[in-house]
């Protein structure tokens, strides 16, 4: 069986950012996936049960390793700790990751959650730092292979590869 790819719900379109739009991504290989049933989305903020819109949040003390390993937590714009919420959106999409059978993430990038390569360094002056957001180092962690959104090219040879495997 063809195994899924978890999805950024954002990137399909839906309004789950902290602003209130989505972040649609168009490329034909992300169409035919959605017709073949092959996409899984997911907005982990949003099963977290934060609301949209919110407050725009970053990691201070780290990346999600980081905050995965209690050594930095995930605060919003108006000072709030969200590291439960975090962590319970991290936790989300590994579950739904197992029971979906997704092998394959393809991930928003500098998201605090999603953010696969970087993300934004805790000051809210728009700095990045390299990294993984809460949910792509989870994912990581329970051997879901995670791309960025810039990376559907890559993704579509590694489900080619996994097919004929
Ligand atoms: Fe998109 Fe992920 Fe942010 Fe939700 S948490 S809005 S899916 S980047």
């Amino acid at each position: 069986m063809t195994r899924r790819i978890l999805v950024s719900a954002c990137l399909l379109g839906r309004p789950v950012r902290y602003d209130g739009r989505g972040r649609a991504l168009a490329h034909e290989a992300l169409t035919r996936w959605q017709a073949e049933g092959l996409l899984v989305p997911l907005c982990p903020e949003v099963a977290a049960g934060l609301p949209t819109p919110r407050a725009p949040a970053e990691i201070v003390g780290g990346d999600g390793e980081d905050v995965l390993a209690g050594r930095a937590r995930v605060v919003d714009g108006d000072g709030r700790d969200l590291t439960a919420e975090f962590l319970a959106g991290a936790e989300s999409a590994a579950r739904l990751a197992a029971e979906s059978g997704c092998a394959f993430a393809l991930l928003t990038e500098g998201s605090p959650s999603c953010g696969p390569g970087f993300v934004y360094d805790g000051t809210f002056s728009g700095a990045r730092r390299p990294g993984s957001g809460v949910v792509a180092a989870r994912l990581r962690r329970a051997g879901v292979e995670v791309f960025a959104e810039d990376e559907v090219e890559r993704l579509a040879l590694r489900l080619s590869a996994d097919r004929a495997g």
